[in-house]
């Protein structure tokens, strides 16, 4: 057996997920709304489940959703690209396994700043990747110059960014773009952007691609989820956008990961990306309302929220809350105890983990935030002092 995957613990998303259902907890700790799904979309895939093709889709993806997704970044993003540049993938994780493998070769430098989504280390120590990191702390979650002098250096091949970022919600600003950028180009390192949030952002704020800076088309690969755009996790349909020379070697790593994807759904994901500007806005302000509620809910109860730009998540700070004890045990007895699941960030971590912090996601129904809020009130009660 290969050490890495023997000796890996299952991921704290099924294992919360698991226990929550065991023990008919509340979940807010897997990212998944329960409020259902746009039913134009849903139908659409109806449609071309009984009408249309059930065979393999090409490897590559059907034409009408690599142009979908091409339309839908040049209109929402400015990026000047073509379907040439897309390659349909079984969600957006198969993207980043695809990408890493095609990307990284043994003794390769990658640069990855944490917390970070718990696939990424695993994949790049697959491909013999050796692993960088730059660690980003509460409550501000900034990427400074300081730690970018530090971490980088011309042995760095590729780096890891996440933006919107999950766990801690946060939209890496202009100033912190423009300096990755910078440093990329300096070094001639790739970019492998995780833009999976990219339409879940509130407060006004506009998410901004890093391959729309000068000089980053043509180094960057980015990642996009239709599961995060229509609220339809379990599709698992995703894709990479990334200039030729880059996505051909990516498509090849695909076609051995999962080949082609449900042609069906390709087909209600390119209509849905085509929907009028009023869906992303309503879904946005939907989302920046449940946020709100929860936010507010929890100050009631005591505890500190920290900001939250874009994501289903919003954090919660136990140290600022007067909760003694770390992250992992407040979450282990808050879904034994007091029957509500959260997710620990230390597990978001490679080293050196901040374990004061709780991400919650909050794409949930007001009845779900209710009954989640009493109880997150009762879990920090177990920690009166
Ligand atoms: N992206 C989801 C989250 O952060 C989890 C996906 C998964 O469980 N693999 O909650």
């Amino acid at each position: 057996m290969n050490p890495l995957f023997a000796n890996m613990p299952t991921s704290i998303f099924t294992r919360m997920s698991g226990l929550a259902t065991e023990l008919g907890a509340i979940n807010l700790g897997q990212g998944f709304p329960d409020f259902g799904w746009p039913e134009d979309v849903v139908a659409r895939a109806a449609e071309a489940l009984l009408a249309e093709s059930n065979q393999y889709a090409p490897m590559r993806g059907l034409p009408v959703l690599r142009e979908a997704v091409a339309d839908h970044y040049r209109r929402h993003q400015g990026l000047e690209i073509g379907s040439e540049h897309v390659t349909v993938t079984s969600g957006a994780t198969e993207a980043i396994a695809a990408a890493i493998s095609a990307l990284v070769s043994p003794g390769d430098e990658v640069l990855l700043f944490q917390p970070l989504y718990d696939a990424y280390v695993p994949l790049v120590l697959r491909a013999g990747g050796v692993p960088r990191f730059i660690r980003l702390t509460p409550p501000d979650w900034r990427i400074t110059a300081e730690a970018l002098a530090a971490a980088f250096t011309p042995r760095i091949r590729l780096v890891i960014l996440n933006t919107p970022h999950n766990p801690t919600s946060r939209m890496f600003a202009d100033d912190e773009l423009r300096l990755l950028a910078e440093y990329c180009i300096r070094n001639d390192a790739i970019a492998l952007t995780d833009e999976v949030w990219e339409h879940v952002v509130f407060d006004g704020r506009r998410h901004v691609p890093l391959a729309a800076l000068p000089g980053m088309a043509e180094r960057t690969v980015k990642i996009g989820s239709a599961g995060k755009i229509f609220s339809l996790t379990g599709w698992k349909i995703g894709w990479i956008v990334a200039p030729p020379s880059l996505g051909e070697p990516i498509a090849k790593a695909h076609q051995f990961l999962t080949f082609a994807t449900a042609p069906n759904l390709q087909t209600a994901a390119a209509f849905g990306l085509g929907k009028e500007d009023g869906y992303f806005t309503a879904m946005r302000a939907a989302l920046a309302e449940a946020r709100d509620f929860l936010a507010a809910g929890l100050s009631d109860a005591g505890f500190a929220c920290l900001d939250a730009e874009g994501t289903y998540f919003m954090c919660i700070d136990l140290e600022a809350s007067g909760v003694a004890a770390d992250d992992a045990t407040f979450c282990d007895r808050a879904v034994r105890e007091a029957g509500v699941a959260a997710l620990p960030l230390s597990e978001f971590y490679a080293e050196a983990p901040v374990n004061h912090v709780v991400r919650l996601c909050f794409a949930k129904k007001r009845e779900t935030l209710e009954t989640g809020i009493e109880r997150l009130r009762a879990a920090k009660r177990l920690f009166a002092r």
